[in-house]
């Protein structure tokens, strides 16, 4: 994939920062799963959350089908960080930003699975587990979920995600191989 062609384009998206980045190098950890396991109320509430994900192990050789990754912020300021309702409210139009950019690497060629910040929420309310999902190409599976630790990358990769006062910083993470259709 001609990388450069990517990057001519990013500067149309409100992107904060951006890394092309290998596959080898995410960061999958049992610990990020125990977290959702533990204190997620989505653990177990979403099809792009786990345990409908696959255990970290699956969800590992399921993204090294890919040849790479392209990892990628926005950034949302909020009256106040301690309000959760308010903070996942900006999450909208990172997620429109996240398709746009899943839109431009289709158009480029490539196969890609997105990875986006938190458990999917297209629909009201998830059909899991009592029926597939409604939307299953439109759904991103959440990085966290996947068992990735987002800091981690973030740091290897020389993305701030603490960018100070009353701003959200919002993570996700294409993943692409040229197309073989
Ligand atoms: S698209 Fe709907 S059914 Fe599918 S994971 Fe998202 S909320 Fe659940």
């Amino acid at each position: 994939m001609n990388k450069k062609v990517i990057e001519a384009q990013i500067a149309e998206f409100p992107i904060c920062d951006y890394a092309f980045i290998q596959i080898q190098e995410i960061p999958f950890k049992e610990e990020v799963r125990h977290i959702c396991r533990s204190e997620c109320p989505r653990y177990g509430k979403s099809w792009s959350c786990p345990p409908a994900v696959g255990t970290v192990e699956e969800c590992r050789e399921r993204c090294q089908y890919y040849e790479g990754g392209f990892l990628f912020t926005t950034m949302a300021e909020v009256p106040d960080l301690e309000d959760m309702e308010g903070m996942l409210a900006t999450r909208k139009d990172h997620e429109e930003v996240t398709r746009e950019i899943e839109e431009l690497f289709i158009h480029e060629g490539q196969e890609v699975l997105v990875l986006s910040t938190e458990s999917c929420a297209i629909c009201e309310h998830c059909t899991y587990p009592d029926a597939p999902c409604r939307f299953p190409d439109r759904m991103f599976p959440s990085l966290e979920g996947y068992g990735i630790l987002v800091t981690g990358l973030a740091e290897l990769c020389g993305i701030t995600f603490l960018n100070g006062n009353n701003l959200v910083t919002w993570f996700s993470l294409l993943l692409y191989r040229e197309s073989r259709v």
